[in-house]
């Protein structure tokens, strides 16, 4: 009877060690993941963070040209407000009338172009909502006005005539289209007749969106690198080599793609997939019939 009171003494005092060590290592889980998370937590806000300060760097792109769009109807305006003065000196009214409208005019394209901005640089949230597509796509098209006046570049636009929905974020994808537009710019920079096709559609499981251009297209070699962070071909100064990795990273948090190839035409091609939506409105309608 000693010798098992002695076995089971043991015996409760090796389970009790053992215990023991189980707790301590369930604990140091614990803080591991706990580590983890945080961790985790980190980096999905630096890369928010970098996500809104590549934006910020296109709009600076940009603002050469945003200052032209913004200039042209500033200087219209006051030649139109001096214009006004003096019919209102002679007594015209109704050309000083007409002088003005075309102000009111001039500054409701001003607030466009602000509007604009704004919609753009502000920081996207969290929320993935029903996105029209082409709409979406004029947003960007219209941040490149002047540039595309300017370069003489003829845009191609095969879009269906029914609004797309699609699953995302409005203010992403038109970072994610913007990015390859500029990119797209700058490819047929030295082309005669630079032209930008872009065309969306609906496919079985979502929406697709391409971005071409005819410019030399994408060295085979490179179509596995140039998603890669810094991977870029342009000279020191022009390009950070960061565009098309952060877009395809949004493209991945939107549930969607992003790929490349190159034309059969010449050029390159990027494509965009998105899953689709209903339209807003018929989706609760539907659940009602249901
Ligand atoms: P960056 O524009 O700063 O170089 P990106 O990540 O946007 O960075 O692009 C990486 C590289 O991919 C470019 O340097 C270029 O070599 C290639 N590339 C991107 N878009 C095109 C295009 N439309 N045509 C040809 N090459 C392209």
């Amino acid at each position: 009877r000693l010798t098992l009171a002695r076995v089971r003494d043991e015996l409760e005092i090796s389970v009790e060690r053992r215990t023991r060590d189980l707790m301590a290592s369930n604990q140091l889980l614990s803080a591991e993941i706990d580590e983890r998370r945080r961790a985790e937590a980190n980096l999905r806000q630096t890369q928010d963070e970098l996500i809104q300060a590549a934006k910020l760097a296109v709009l600076g792109q940009l603002a050469a040209g945003i200052n032209h769009e913004l200039n042209q109807p500033l200087a219209a305006i006051r030649a139109y407000a001096e214009n006004a003065r003096r019919f209102i000196e002679l007594a015209r009214v109704d050309q000083a009338d007409a002088n003005l409208a075309q102000i009111v005019e001039l500054t409701e394209r001003m607030a466009d172009i602000s509007a604009q901005l704004r919609q753009f640089s502000r920081k996207s949230g969290e929320r993935h909502e029903s996105i029209a597509v082409q709409a979406c796509i004029h947003y960007a098209l219209r941040l490149f006005h002047s540039r595309l006046r300017d370069e003489r570049v003829e845009v191609i636009e095969r879009l269906p005539h029914e609004p797309l929905w699609a699953i995302g974020d409005l203010v992403r994808l038109e970072q994610v289209l913007v990015n390859l537009i500029g990119n797209a710019l700058a490819a047929m920079k030295e082309r005669p007749a630079p032209t930008l096709t872009l065309s969306a559609e609906r496919e079985v499981d979502g929406v697709v969106i391409h971005v071409q251009d005819n410019g030399p297209g994408i060295v085979e070699e490179h179509l596995t690198r140039i998603f890669e962070p810094f991977f870029t071909t342009k000279a020191p100064g022009k390009g950070l080599g960061l565009g098309l990795s952060i877009s395809s990273r949004i493209m991945d948090d939107l549930g969607g793609t992003l790929t490349a190839t190159n034309a059969p035409e010449g050029g390159a091609r990027f494509t965009l997939t998105l899953p689709a939506a209903a339209p807003p409105g018929t989706d609760s309608l539907e659940s009602r019939h249901a």
